[in-house]
């Protein structure tokens, strides 16, 4: 039987992850969070104490082994969901996920965790290079002082305290990086539905998806 595959793309802070989340558990679909494997080889990168700015330091990528467990990322067998969420490498990932061969090795990965379940996926290049043949592709912004809000409740909820300013940069900075860097840079696929989500919950954009794909499929799940 053909997997169902539903891509989420879109800026830091528009949603994706937590609507990600709660439209694979409705529809008993896998989740699997793509910016959370560029944090985790980020992490990797500063524990090996090797040097970020050389591409050819990232090696280690190709032996490294993922698995998302109840929306957790393991990765080598360790639960790194939270340490992947550390101020130091959300600094460093943008930076990280611009290597061509990080990327290679990671959508590569992605294809493979996708091959063989009903999957969500979530990240920034889904839609066009990782899954190019996904049935659903969605791509949700919203403005940047939503998105740092956002961010800023999310991290409190995870204990991490944070300042709403700084986050707002660092927003900034990133989409920045993310939308011009040369390979696989942030963008809607030509075939993705466009949803602003600033002014919408997270419940009425996960029902919005929900209900295109029970409709779709004839409510079979
Ligand atoms: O989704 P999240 O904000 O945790 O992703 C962290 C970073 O990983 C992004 O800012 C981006 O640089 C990178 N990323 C990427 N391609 C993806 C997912 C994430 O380059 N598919």
């Amino acid at each position: 039987m053909e997997h169902i595959q539903i891509a989420i793309d879109g800026p830091a802070g528009a949603g994706k992850s937590t609507i990600a989340k709660l439209l694979a558990a409705k529809l008993g679909f896998i989740y699997i969070d793509s910016g959370a494997m560029y944090r985790a080889v980020t992490l990797k990168a500063m524990k090996l104490g090797v040097d970020l700015e050389d591409e050819r330091a990232y090696d280690f990528v190709e032996n490294t082994k993922f698995t998302f467990v109840d929306g957790n990322l393991y990765m080598d067998n360790i639960d790194v969901s939270k340490e992947i969420r550390q101020t130091a490498v959300s600094n460093n990932v943008s930076l990280v996920s611009s290597y061509y061969f990080v990327r290679l090795e990671l959508v590569k990965a992605q294809q493979a965790l996708a091959k063989s379940h009903n999957v969500v996926m979530d990240g920034r290049d889904i839609g066009y290079q990782v899954l190019p043949h996904a049935k659903y592709k969605f791509y949700l912004t919203a403005s940047i002082a939503q998105r740092a809000k956002r961010r800023y409740y999310d991290n409190l909820e995870r204990n991490i305290s944070s300042d709403l300013n700084i986050i707002e940069q660092e927003i900034e900075r990133r989409d920045h990086f993310d939308t011009t860097r040369e390979h696989s840079p942030l963008k809607a696929a030509d075939d993705a539905i466009i949803i602003d989500t600033s002014n919408l919950s997270i419940d009425q954009v996960v029902s919005l998806i929900e209900d295109k794909v029970r409709e779709e499929e004839n409510h079979e799940f």
